[in-house]
């Protein structure tokens, strides 16, 4: 998905396919989420944690567990 590699070389296994990329336009945003997240603590991130239990995912719901209204 990005370019830059992981530090540790541990990314989270959705990463190629995950639809909170679609919903964030702004490149500064979307690299916070994928440095602290996708790329970082992905363990923690409440999407990440709803599609390994199996749960359906809201398309609005991010990383940290808040929500957006529409795409940024
Ligand atoms: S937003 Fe969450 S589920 Fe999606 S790739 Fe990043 S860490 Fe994985």
């Amino acid at each position: 998905m990005e370019d830059s590699p992981p530090l540790d070389g541990r990314q989270c296994p959705y990463i190629n396919d995950c639809p909170m990329f679609r919903r964030i336009m702004t490149d500064a945003l979307r690299k916070v989420f994928i440095d602290l997240f996708c790329k970082g603590d992905f363990e923690l991130c409440e999407r990440k944690k709803l599609r390994d239990a199996g749960e359906p995912v809201p398309d609005d719901l991010l990383p940290h567990g808040g929500r957006l209204s529409r795409p940024i």
